[in-house]
């Protein structure tokens, strides 16, 4: 079937391209972009007038929780979530239960996620980067990259021991397999809640100082300049962290790195106290780290927006805040609190806003993804977008089953309105049925 998407702001990163035009999509794949294609034979044309057609949102920092804790999220809800939320591809983190490090449970999660009852968008699964995530042992990368890994991780158990750290790079240099780097140095931030500053001792928390994130990220650096591994740093949240990526890039060392949402948009005094849905590490630091985080988006030193989706379930998160957990549930405000907080006040223009969300992300796991030039996938990804819807998120309206958060409630402006993986996967309600044409 042939489908049109007609009028729309076209945003492609990948080739700068920002035009009003149509994209055509035949038999699942892309078959012409541009300000005239060819119409004849379109089984369904979707009006865009006012809205952007853009590449399929690329997720790299996903807890997808299966196997292992399906009641905090499954591949189900997850890719379903990640479809309403824009993404059609989303990188599925190791620390499941077992750990992702051997090709059986990489075959387990791709054949999961291709079930006809999930959301219908790619997963990407990362390997783990040492067996059973334990920080002692290098996981077999070479037959991790053989069943379809496109990087290996750490996430959610900080690597301690440099010289570990050391062989992994040089093994994955071999491979060139990237390393998606958790910096966390855990003896000093073991124990905190919240960042270690005025806040945290007037509210008689143990602190987590930037220190443990510079300290790591730092060490990383020096490891991957040395070595000439490709790393990623997942999540910075401190001006330090900017800093000393910018100074290694200008190195040379082939790193790269992003931030969630929360990190550009929320400091430790939004934080109402004591309240567990605002715990997360990194912490909510100062203004002035989220100020120099903006900056280092607008200037290129920040690659890309993950979402860092870390859902839990309400019982987990509903306990005194020392006890809870970390992480907040964002495969569906990422999009819309990006457009709020950078696009509509400036810091990044809509083609920065899609390479941050689409176009980077793949280009660094090298996946065939964010990108809708003809031929350079070989199923369709793309998002169609309403920059200036107004709405207020709601996580009682939301598919994911984690409803941990700091944005319920939150006023936005922007929204993913169909989300196409060769055929429709998602489409909101308020993209209006009349809009929708069958000949
Ligand atoms: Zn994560």
């Amino acid at each position: 079937m042939k489908v049109i998407l007609k009028g729309g702001r076209i945003l492609n990163p990948a080739t700068d391209l920002d035009i009003v035009g149509s994209v055509c999509i035949e038999d699942g794949q892309i078959t012409d972009v541009g300000p005239d294609v060819d119409e004849t034979g379109a089984g369904a044309e979707y009006d865009c007038r006012g809205l952007w057609i853009t590449p399929g949102l690329v997720d790299l920092n996903c807890h997808l929780r299966e196997p292992g804790n399906e009641a905090r999220e499954t591949i189900q809800s997850a890719t379903l979530a990640a479809a309403a939320g824009g993404y059609t591809t989303i990188c599925a983190m190791p620390n499941t239960q077992p750990p992702l490090d051997s090709p059986a449970l990489i075959d387990f999660l791709l054949d999961r996620a291709a079930s006809p009852d999930t959301g219908g968008v790619f997963v990407q699964p990362i390997g783990a980067l040492t067996k059973g995530l334990n920080g002692r042992e290098p996981a077999s990368y070479a037959s991790l990259k053989r069943a379809g890994v496109a990087a290996v991780s750490d996430e959610g158990s900080p690597t301690q021991n440099a010289a570990l750290l050391q062989r992994a790079m040089e093994h994955c240099l071999q491979l060139d397999l990237p390393i998606l780097i958790h910096a966390d140095e855990l003896s000093l931030s073991a124990g905190g809640s919240i960042n270690e500053g005025g806040m945290s001792a007037l509210l008689g928390l143990k602190g987590i100082p930037r220190s443990a994130e510079e300290v790591a990220i730092m060490r990383a650096c020096v490891l991957a300049l040395n070595t000439g591994c490709r790393i990623h740093i997942l999540r910075v949240s401190t001006w330090g962290s900017v800093e000393t990526i910018r100074q290694f890039k200008y190195l040379g060392a082939a790193v790269s790195c992003d931030v969630a949402p929360h990190h550009f948009c929320l400091t430790e005094e939004d934080m109402p106290e004591f309240d567990a849905h605002w715990k997360t590490t990194p912490p909510l630091r100062t203004m002035v780290d989220l100020e120099l985080v903006q900056q280092g988006l607008s200037d290129g030193t920040i690659d890309c927006i993950a979402s860092d989706h870390s859902p839990y379930a309400d019982h987990e998160v509903e306990v005194p805040f020392e006890e809870a957990p970390f992480g907040f549930a964002g495969l569906e405000s990422t999009l819309a609190v990006t457009l709020t907080h950078l696009t509509h006040r400036g810091i990044l223009s809509p083609l920065e806003t899609i390479r941050r969300l689409s176009t980077t992300p793949a280009e660094i796991l090298r996946l065939e993804a964010g990108n809708l030039k003809p031929g350079t996938s070989p199923v369709a990804q793309v998002t169609v977008i309403n920059p200036n819807l107004e709405w207020t998120f709601d996580v009682h309206r939301t598919f994911s089953k984690g409803k941990n958060t700091p944005f319920q409630g939150h006023r936005l402006m922007g929204k993913a309105v169909l989300t196409l993986v060769g055929t429709e996967n998602y489409r909101d309600p308020g993209f209006e049925p009349e809009r929708y044409r069958r000949s």
